[in-house]
């Protein structure tokens, strides 16, 4: 096993890695950190949680300099992974004055197009970046590293395109990290074209499957709902994620499940930039203990605790389940995940069980719950055919330190 000593970092950067109570690194970072300290182009395979923005985070603090220009470019499939990574750099940048800044859509392009010229490193999601681009706002002349996180992503969001201009902006002469949840042939034909001799470096997932337990239950679409209430009302959890397929059913589930007293709180695309960055504060900070989200507002995003996963329905794509599912079991503590099944969500749930034969998904047999009506427009609660149980009173199978009721008080 090595430690973060072994890797060529700073005195300063292994003080702040040692004071942010990292003691070792992980599999990925043990993997990685080598080759990108020797200036390599790396392709990390390597899923959300494994540790890989600090892997190339270390890169981009030791080799960025104050007040030399923008010199290292990370670009992120969606705008919170682009706050959460500004947020580890600035960390890890902590004795260095070093001026990092997030660059996306949905927000005001004045204030960026002042802080762009003063930063030397910028995490941007592609479509903003290229406007800038336009522009003429950035200057990516004096670029030395540029970092794809969640290159996968990238593809299956149709960014790729803008990705590669902005890649051809930069000058030929630099490092190229690329990371990525799965290296497909895909990955491999980008790195091709941009990358020189990449050393593809693998880690673990940090998901463990002993620790996942995943079931389904059939259920009429009608009472998905009052399945769902009476779940989250009965099972111990620490925090709970309920994902949707579109926008329109994420507010009504989360409208649902507040007016039914369940500690609830919507994220999709539909939403302002600053309504999602608030929205995942406080699920973050254990605020709220219920997120009810599609698919593209949570990709990627880094949150620890989450022991429970709900497929509210299924998602078309097999990938997204496997990235829903990535949420939970992180890092040694057990995790659930509950699939609602009626339907229109059978095709999408065999196509899961052919392409994944390693799951094992275990039927639950039909259970007892209350009915609940759903709330139509204006109403603030659903009626209940009787009150719910007192879900405060249960503890935590997970032993989390944090202990939940999704109950409103
Ligand atoms: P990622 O999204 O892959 O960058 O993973 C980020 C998560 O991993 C954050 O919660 C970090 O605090 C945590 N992390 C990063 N490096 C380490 C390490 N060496 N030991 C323990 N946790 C780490």
């Amino acid at each position: 096993m090595k430690v973060f000593e072994n890797f060529g970092l700073s005195h300063t950067l292994l003080e702040t890695i040692k004071k942010l109570g990292f003691d070792k690194p992980t599999e990925i970072q043990e993997q990685s950190i080598p080759y990108i300290m020797e200036g390599k182009d790396v392709i990390g395979e390597s899923a959300t949680g494994s540790g890989k923005t600090l892997a190339f985070g270390c890169g981009i603090v030791d080799k960025v300099f104050p007040k030399k220009g923008l010199q290292a470019l990370i670009l992120t499939p969606t705008r919170e992974l682009a706050e959460q990574v500004k947020d580890s750099l600035k960390q890890l940048a902590k004795n260095k004055n070093l001026n990092i800044i997030s660059i996306y859509g949905g927000v005001s392009i004045g204030n960026q197009i002042d802080m762009l010229p003063k930063s030397e490193v910028v995490i941007a999601t592609p479509g903003r970046l290229l406007d800038h681009l336009q522009r003429k706002t950035i200057n990516l002349s004096q670029v030395k590293l540029v970092v794809l996180d969640e290159a996968d992503r990238m593809f299956d969001m149709g960014f790729i395109e803008d990705v590669e201009k902005i890649i051809r902006a930069c000058p030929s002469k630099r490092q190229t990290l690329f990371f990525s949840a799965t290296i497909s042939p895909r990955i491999i034909n980008l790195s091709r074209k941009y990358m020189v001799h990449p050393v593809k470096v693998f880690a673990k997932n940090m998901v463990d499957p002993t620790k996942l337990k995943q079931v389904y239950y059939q259920v009429l679409k009608n009472l998905k709902l009052s399945l769902l209430t009476h779940l989250l009302n009965n099972e111990k959890s620490g925090l709970v994620m309920v994902f949707c397929n579109t926008r329109i059913n994420t507010d009504f589930v989360a409208k649902n499940l507040k007016a039914n007293d369940i500690d609830a709180i919507p994220i999709h695309g539909g939403l302002s930039q600053n309504k999602r960055t608030y929205t995942m504060g406080l699920f973050n900070k254990e605020k709220v203990g219920v997120l009810v989200c599609t698919d593209v507002a949570s990709r990627g995003l880094h949150v620890e605790n989450v022991s429970h996963i709900y497929n509210y329905e299924i998602p078309k794509d097999p990938k997204d389940y496997v990235h829903r599912i990535g949420r939970t079991a992180r890092a040694g503590h057990e995790g659930k995940v509950v699939n609602l099944l009626s339907d229109n969500d059978y095709g999408s749930f065999s196509n899961i069980l052919s392409e994944y034969r390693m799951f094992k998904i275990e039927r639950m047999k039909n259970i007892d719950f209350k009915r609940i009506s759903p709330v139509k427009q204006g109403r603030e609660r659903g009626r209940n055919e009787r009150s719910s149980s007192n879900f405060s009173e249960n503890r935590s199978r997970f032993g989390q330190k944090k202990r939940f009721s999704h109950k409103r008080r």
